[in-house]
C-alpha cells in the first residue's frame, strides 16, 4: 500500500496542562484554525478533568477527544484510576497508552501497557500506543531491537481485527520535551522497523495499513519534513499542541 492510502493522524498530548476553563479557551481558538482540514484526523488528548469540556466544545467539529491514560481493570479498588468504560461514556474516542512519562514516573511496564491496550480496545477506544528507545539504547545501537521488542510485548494477544483500532506512536524518549528531534531519516527508519515488526506479526497488508506516528519535539517548523517521510503517518505532539496556532500549522502540514 502506498503511504497516501493510510490515514494521517495528528494528536496533541496536553500532558498535565490546562484547567477546564483554559482547555475551553484553547479549543475555541483551535476550532476555526483546523475547521475543514479533513486531510488528517485531528485529536486532542487532554487531562481527565478537561474531558467533559473538550467533548462539549468539539461537538460538530472535526476535532476528536482522547485521554492520556486508562486503567486495565473494569472497575474496583484502584483509587485514583479511570476505567475504559468511564472514558467511552464521557464521549472519549482515543486514549494514549504507554507514554514514556508513564513508564518513567509511574512504573508502567510492557506488561501493564499490554493490559491497558486490551482493556481500551475491549471498551471500543482507539489506542495510541507509545513506544521508543531511551538515549543510551540509541547510542548503543539497539534502537531497532528495543522498538521491535516493545511492539511485540505491548501488542501481545491483540488480533488483526483489533489492530484496526491501534495507532503506534514512535517516540524516541530522548526527543520528548527536550527540543531534540529525531532527524526525518531517523524517524522514517525506526517507523519502518516497527512496520516490519508488524508485518512479521500480522502480515504485510496489516503492517501497510497501520498508522505509525512520530512524536518527540515535533513543531510548526519541523512537522512538514517529518510528515513527508514514507513511514511517518502523523504526529503525537506535546508542547506544540498547547499553542493553537502551532498545532494548526502541524495539522496544515498533514493535509
Ligand atoms: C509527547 O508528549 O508525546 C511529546 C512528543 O512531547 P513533545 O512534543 O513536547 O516532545
Amino acid at each position: 500500500m502506498d503511504k497516501s492510502k493510510r490515514p494521517v493522524v495528528i494528536a496533541g498530548n496536553w500532558k498535565m496542562n490546562k484547567t477546564p476553563s483554559e482547555a475551553k479557551a484553547l479549543i475555541e481558538e483551535l476550532k476555526p484554525l483546523v475547521a475543514g482540514k479533513t486531510g488528517c484526523e485531528t485529536v486532542i488528548c487532554v487531562p481527565y478533568v478537561d474531558i467533559a469540556v473538550a467533548v462539549e466544545a468539539t461537538k460538530g467539529t472535526n476535532i476528536k477527544v482522547g485521554a492520556e491514560n486508562v486503567h486495565f481493570a473494569e472497575s474496583g479498588a484502584y483509587t485514583g484510576e479511570i476505567s475504559a468504560k468511564m472514558l467511552t461514556e464521557c464521549g472519549v474516542e482515543y486514549v494514549i497508552i504507554g507514554h514514556s512519562e508513564r513508564r518513567q514516573y509511574f512504573g508502567e511496564t510492557d506488561t501493564t501497557v499490554n493490559q491497558r491496550v486490551k482493556a481500551a480496545l475491549m471498551a471500543g477506544l482507539k489506542v495510541i500506543l507509545c513506544i521508543g528507545e531511551v538515549k543510551e539504547q540509541r547510542l548503543s545501537g539497539i534502537t531497532d531491537e528495543v522498538v521491535s521488542m516493545q511492539t511485540k510485548l505491548d501488542l501481545e494477544g491483540i488480533d488483526a481485527e483489533q489492530m484496526k483500532n491501534v495507532i503506534i506512536a514512535y517516540e524516541p524518549v530522548w526527543a520528548i520535551g527536550t527540543g531534540l528531534t529525531a532527524t526525518p531519516e531517523q524517524a522514517d527508519e525506526t517507523c519502518g522497523v516497527i512496520r516490519r515488526t508488524l508485518s512479521a506479526m500480522y502480515g504485510e497488508a496489516l503492517a501497510q495499513a497501520t498508522v505509525i506516528q512520530y512524536g518527540g519535539s515535533m513543531n510548526a517548523g519541523n512537522a512538514a519534513e517529518l510528515l513527508a517521510k514514507l513511514n511517518v503517518d502523523g504526529g503525537l505532539i506535546g508542547g506544540a499542541s498547547l499553542k493553537a496556532h502551532d498545532f494548526s500549522v502541524i495539522v496544515d502540514a498533514a493535509q
